[in-house]
C-alpha cells in the first residue's frame, strides 16, 4: 500500500504527521501509516496541475473518452484488494461496496461516451449577416471550456462512487480540468488504491503530470490552503454544512473568489397522502422502513421527514413503521464522529417537548453501530420549532403528523432546500394534491412519485443537487452527466477566423456535434 501523497507522477512524504485508518466495525487500527501533506507539497500539486490544465484543456473528447475509460478498467483490475480494503476502511459489506465499484466505473464510462459524443459544450451560433439592416451583425460562437485546476473533497459514506474516482473527479477529468483529491481520513487506503489506478492510466494515456494528484490531512490545514490556492479554479465537496460552509467562505475570502459546489445536508421528506395509506399502509411503512435504514441511513437522500394525516390509517402505518424499525439489525457507521453525531442527533432530538418515539431501539454494546428509529411529533409542534427541520445523518425518520391538509401545506412551505422530496398516493388522485407539489417545486432539485429518495440514478436526466443549504449552488447536479458543467464556463469568439475557433464552433462543425445555429438545434 502507498501511503505518501501522490503529488503528479511523484510522490510526497517530506511531511511528519501520520495517521492510521480505523476499521469502524472492529475498531482496530488497518497497516499503513499516511503521511499528511507539506504546504509545499500543496503548492507543487496545484502548479503542477496548472500546468497540466495548459495542454490538457486542448485534448480532444476522443482522446479523454480513451483516458476515463482506462481508469475505469484499472480500477476494476485492483479487483479484491479494493473491495477489501473499502470495505474494511468504511464498515460497508463487501457486496455494498462491489455495487458501488460498478456504479463508479459506469460513472467513469458514461462521462467518456458524453465527451466522445461531444454535444456536452453547448455550442450556439450567430453566424456574421453583413446585409443586415440597419446594421450588419457579427459572428458570435459560444461554447463551455475547462475552468481550471479543480479540488474534490472526497465524502466519507461513498468511499469509490463519491471519492476519489467518483463522479465529481470524473466530471471534472472530462470538462478538461486537472484534478486535486483531498483524501478523506477515513479511508485513506482506498483513496491510495484509486489514486494509483487513476495515475497508472493517466501514464498510460500520455497524460501531463499534474493532471491528477492526492493530498491527505487529518484536520483542515491543506484543504484550507487548497482552497485558497490563487490557481484552483473550483472546488467540489460533500459533507457537512459546517464543512461546506467553511470551505465556501475561504473561497469567496480569496482575492478572485471562485465557485465551490458543496453538497451538503438534506432530510429529505416524503409526504404520504391519505389515500395512500388507507389502501397500503403496511407495504408504505415496509418501504420506509427499507429506505429509512438502507445504508445504515448514511445517505444524503435518507428520508428523515415523513408527513401524513393524523388518522386510523396512519396509525396503522405507524405501529406497522415501529416494529419494522424494532426488527432492523443495527449496523456499523462509517466513522466513529458519525456514529457520535448520530447518537447526540437521536438524544436531542427525543430531548425536545412534543417529540415522541414512535419506533426505537435500545442501544446495546460499545461499538459504532446505528440503532434505527422512528420519532412522531405534531405539524404545530414542527412548525414552532426550526430545530426539528435539521438533518441526523443515520437511520431515522421524524413522522409529522398534520390535522388537515392546510398544515401539510405549511409544513412544506418552512422547509429549507432539499436535494429530494416526495409524495406518495394513487396515481388517479395525485392531481388534488397539486397546491403542495407546487409548494415542493420551490424547495427541491428532485420531485419524486410513488418511489423512495434513495437510489440516485447516473443519467444525462438526473438531478442531485437543491436549493441551500442542499447545495451551495441549485443550478448544477453533482450527479449524471450535467455535473460537468460546474467545471466549465461559457465563453465567446466574435468575428474569429475559422481556423483559429475550437473544432466544436468551426463553420464545417467537423466533430459532427449537435450545435444551435441561428436559434435551430440539430448537426450543422
Ligand atoms: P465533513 O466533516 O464535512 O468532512 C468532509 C471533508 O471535508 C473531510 O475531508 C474534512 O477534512 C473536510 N473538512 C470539513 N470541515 C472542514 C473545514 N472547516 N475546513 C477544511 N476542511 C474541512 O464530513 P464527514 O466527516 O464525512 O461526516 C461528518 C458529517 O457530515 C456527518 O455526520 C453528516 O452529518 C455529514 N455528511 C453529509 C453527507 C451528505 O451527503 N450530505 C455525506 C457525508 C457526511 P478532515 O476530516 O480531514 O478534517
Amino acid at each position: 500500500m502507498n501511503t505518501n501523497n501522490r503529488i503528479g507522477y511523484q510522490q510526497g512524504h517530506s511531511g511528519t504527521q501520520t495517521y492510521q485508518a480505523i476499521n469502524p466495525s472492529t475498531q482496530e487500527v488497518l497497516p499503513g501509516d499516511f503521511v499528511a501533506a507539506t504546504e509545499q507539497e500543496v503548492n507543487q500539486a496545484v502548479e503542477l496541475a496548472y500546468d497540466a490544465w495548459k495542454t490538457y484543456r486542448n485534448t480532444t473528447g476522443a482522446q479523454k473518452a480513451v483516458f476515463l475509460r482506462t481508469i475505469a478498467d484499472e480500477i476494476e483490475a485492483l479487483d479484491q484488494e479494493l473491495i477489501n480494503r473499502a470495505s474494511q476502511e468504511s464498515g460497508l459489506p463487501t457486496g455494498r461496496i462491489t455495487g458501488e465499484r460498478g456504479r463508479t466505473c459506469n460513472q467513469l464510462r458514461l462521462f467518456a461516451k458524453l465527451v466522445e459524443a461531444g454535444h456536452w459544450v453547448d455550442a450556439v451560433i450567430d453566424p456574421a449577416m453583413p446585409d443586415r439592416k440597419p446594421l450588419p451583425r457579427v459572428d458570435i460562437r459560444r461554447m463551455l471550456q475547462a475552468m481550471g485546476p479543480v479540488v474534490v473533497f472526497t465524502a466519507s459514506n461513498f468511499p469509490l462512487a463519491f471519492s476519489t474516482a467518483g463522479g465529481d473527479t470524473a466530471s471534472a477529468l472530462a470538462a478538461g480540468c486537472p484534478v486535486i483529491v483531498k483524501s478523506h481520513p477515513s479511508h485513506p487506503g482506498t483513496n491510495a488504491l484509486v489514486s494509483e489506478a487513476i495515475l497508472q492510466a493517466a501514464k498510460k494515456c500520455g497524460m501531463p503530470e499534474g493532471i491528477y494528484s492526492s493530498v491527505q490531512d487529518i484536520g483542515y490545514g491543506v484543504g484550507t490552503q487548497l482552497v485558497q490556492h490563487p490557481k484552483v479554479k473550483a472546488v467540489a465537496f460533500t459533507g457537512s454544512l459546517r464543512g461546506g460552509m467553511a470551505l465556501h467562505k475561504a473561497a469567496m475570502n480569496r482575492e478572485e473568489p471562485i465557485p465551490v459546489f458543496a453538497e451538503m445536508g438534506s432530510i429529505n421528506p416524503v409526504f404520504l397522502m391519505p389515500e395512500q395509506l388507507k389502501e397500503n399502509a403496511a407495504q408504505t411503512a415496509a418501504q420506509m422502513a427499507g429506505s429509512v435504514t438502507l445504508g445504515v441511513g448514511q445517505f444524503c437522500t435518507n428520508p428523515g421527514l415523513t408527513v401524513a394525516m393524523a388518522d386510523d390509517h396512519t396509525h396503522a402505518f405507524l405501529s406497522e413503521l415501529e416494529k419494522a424499525i424494532q426488527a432492523a439489525q443495527p449496523a456499523t457507521m462509517l466513522n466513529e464522529g458519525i456514529f457520535k453525531n448520530f447518537e447526540q442527533g437521536k438524544e436531542k432530538l427525543f430531548a425536545e417537548s412534543g417529540v415522541e418515539p414512535a419506533g426505537i431501539q435500545e442501544v446495546t454494546g460499545t461499538d459504532w453501530k446505528g440503532f434505527p428509529a422512528v420519532a412522531k411529533t405534531t405539524a404545530q409542534n414542527f412548525l414552532n420549532k426550526p430545530k426539528l427541520h435539521e438533518e441526523i445523518f443515520g437511520p431515522l425518520t421524524l413522522v409529522v403528523l398534520c390535522n388537515n391538509y392546510e398544515e401539510m401545506k405549511a409544513v412544506a412551505a418552512v422547509l429549507q432546500g432539499q436535494l429530494t422530496a416526495t409524495i406518495m398516493g394513487p396515481e388517479d388522485k395525485l392531481a388534488k394534491w397539486e397546491a403542495l407539489m407546487n409548494t415542493l417545486r420551490e424547495k427541491v432539485g428532485r420531485l419524486i412519485f410513488n418511489g423512495l429518495p434513495t437510489g440516485v440514478e447516473v443519467g444525462y436526466a438526473m438531478q442531485h443537487g437543491g436549493p441551500f443549504p442542499a447545495t451551495t449552488d441549485s443550478r448544477f447536479t453533482s450527479v449524471g452527466t450535467d455535473a460537468i458543467k460546474r467545471f466549465a464556463r461559457p465563453i465567446a469568439f466574435q468575428n474569429c477566423p475559422d481556423q483559429l475557433l475550437p473544432a466544436e464552433l468551426r463553420v464545417d462543425n467537423p466533430l459532427g456535434i449537435s450545435r444551435t445555429v441561428n436559434g435551430e438545434i440539430g448537426k450543422h
